[in-house]
């Protein structure tokens, strides 16, 4: 991290109104989201990136393409492909001469006409809402970084972006148009309308905006004010020292910031149960760990396990061809495919609808068990586990996204037509379920339960604040908090 941050001197009526609690941004140190270790950042060069030395999570990395040029250009691109792909059509079908065209919107409509509103509305809101904020949100944050000092709106733009960008789903989309087209090719002739290449070329264009970027440089442009406010509403003075001039300061009196990474000190150990206040950096709330995040995933993954009967008992979709036909439920639909012999697509179908619901209800629950127990094994496993399941979610949307497009595709009533079933609802909360339970899940805490992120345990399940006081807080603290990240050669 750079050792120039510019903190806005203090006006004068701040100054000298009695004791004024304090806190002291430590700059060079950087808490690995993974695993809730702080270690110093190195100065990293262009092409290089930051791994924690503990559970090997990347930390920050420096692009070598131009900050702010590259992605602005693959920006330009992103808004040109959207628009174009919304004007275009996606696709045409031909059934015994009879045609029906239908573009991005049709899909999440004809969802809503079948009276399925709430997945014609996801369908809609992760395929055509999302990308266009994103995109705007985007050309938003390029232009606050190019001003002199990145204005006050810019950190909050920042923040959203990072939430929303996960719901934009093009990349998952693009494969649900592959599946739908190798059904329909089987039943009549299709052809691709100029919206697959735009959406593909979207796709790309989004994810090189993205890898691109770095936020980190755009936040170290970001002034640090001198005073910010506790959740209580009172003031907190706040000053800056490098980590290199002050040695490691005590592990349980560090806060980091989760929006913007900013690490503080503060003059007391830092409990998991309170806010600390805001950032003094982004005017984010800041809290040593996510509140709740153990009740919270919880909660989200027992509604997903309840979805997810229904999810794979149900039909999702009804096929009818010349008066005949039926429902086909999740796994019917993976073995169809691997009947007709596309092995590849049955298995794409299979590893996304059914694997990964699976594996994210199965290692979300473990982790949930193992932190509830304060286990101690596993844990860079688990945390890598748990990086999988974050990065896999999404693609289970394949399924929703290939039955939104056959049901706007195939609507030739007698001959060929397509609905969607009560299963595809409840397959959709499934998907969405366990997406939440995820983002909510903080896997620092398994770190802390099994006693390895110093003394701090409030907030912890009772036997975890026992395993911790047994051994003692000295052994508890990683000694590999005194090495700095480690770097390597960024490949991506
Ligand atoms: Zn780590
Ligand atoms: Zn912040």
């Amino acid at each position: 991290m750079n050792k120039s941050f510019s903190i806005r001197p203090m006006r004068c009526d701040d100054a000298g109104i009695g004791p004024v609690p304090h806190v002291r941004i430590v700059g060079g140190l950087s808490e690995c989201p993974g695993c809730g270790l702080y270690q110093r950042l190195p100065e990293l060069a262009p092409g290089q990136q930051a791994l924690c030395t503990r559970c090997g999570q990347k930390l920050a990395r420096r692009r070598r393409t131009a900050p702010l040029a590259t992605p602005l250009a693959f920006c330009i691109s992103s808004a040109a492909f959207y628009l174009a792909a919304l004007a275009s059509s996606l696709m045409t079908l031909d059934v015994y001469g009879r045609q029906r065209t239908v573009d991005l919107l049709t899909g999440p409509m004809e969802l809503m006409h079948e009276g399925w509103g709430e997945a014609g509305i996801l369908v809609g809101a992760v395929t055509v809402l999302a990308p266009a904020v994103a995109i705007g949100f985007m050309f938003a944050i390029l232009y606050a970084a190019s001003r002199p000092q990145l204005p006050d709106w810019g950190p909050r733009i920042l923040v959203w972006y990072d939430k929303l960008r996960p719901w934009s789903m093009v990349e998952v989309y693009i494969l649900g148009i592959f599946v739908a087209y190798t059904k329909l090719t089987d039943m009549a002739h299709v052809d691709v309308g100029p919206a697959v290449y735009l959406i593909g070329a979207l796709m790309l264009t989004m994810a090189a905006t993205d890898s691109t970027l770095d936020t980190e440089m755009i936040w170290q442009h970001r002034r640090i004010d001198s005073l910010t406010r506790a959740e209580s509403g009172g003031r907190v003075v706040v000053d800056y020292a490098h980590v290199d001039d002050i040695g490691m300061p005590p592990v349980d009196h560090l806060v980091a910031c989760s929006s913007c990474g900013l690490v503080g000190e503060l003059a007391h150990p830092v409990s998991n149960l309170r806010c600390v206040g805001l950032c003094p950096r982004c005017e984010h709330k800041v809290w040593r760990r996510l509140p709740q995040t153990l009740t919270r995933t919880t909660a989200f993954l027992i509604a997903a396990v309840v979805f997810y009967i229904p999810a794979n008992l149900y039909p999702v979709m009804t096929f009818t061809r010349m008066g005949g036909g039926g429902g086909h439920t999740i796994i019917e639909g993976a073995l169809e495919l691997w009947a007709d012999g596309m092995i590849p697509l049955a298995l794409l179908v299979f590893f996304a609808s059914i694997t990964v619901p699976m594996l994210k209800i199965a290692s979300l629950g473990w982790m949930i068990i193992q932190t509830w127990r304060g286990a101690r094994g596993h844990l860079v496993a688990r945390t890598r586990l748990f990086r999988v399941v974050d990065m896999v979610g999404r693609w289970s949307m394949i399924d929703v996204f290939m039955i939104s497009i056959l049901v706007a595709v195939v609507r030739f009533n007698f001959m060929a037509s397509v609905t969607a079933n009560a299963g595809m609802v409840a397959f959709a909360a499934v998907v969405i379920l366990t997406l939440l339970a995820a983002w909510s899940f903080d896997p620092r805490i398994m770190w802390d339960a099994a006693g390895r992120n110093g003394p701090v345990t409030d907030g912890l399940p009772p036997g975890v604040v026992a395993a911790v006081d047994h051994d003692g807080p000295a052994s508890s603290l990683s000694p590999a908090e005194t090495r700095p990240a480690s770097m390597e050669p960024d490949l991506a």
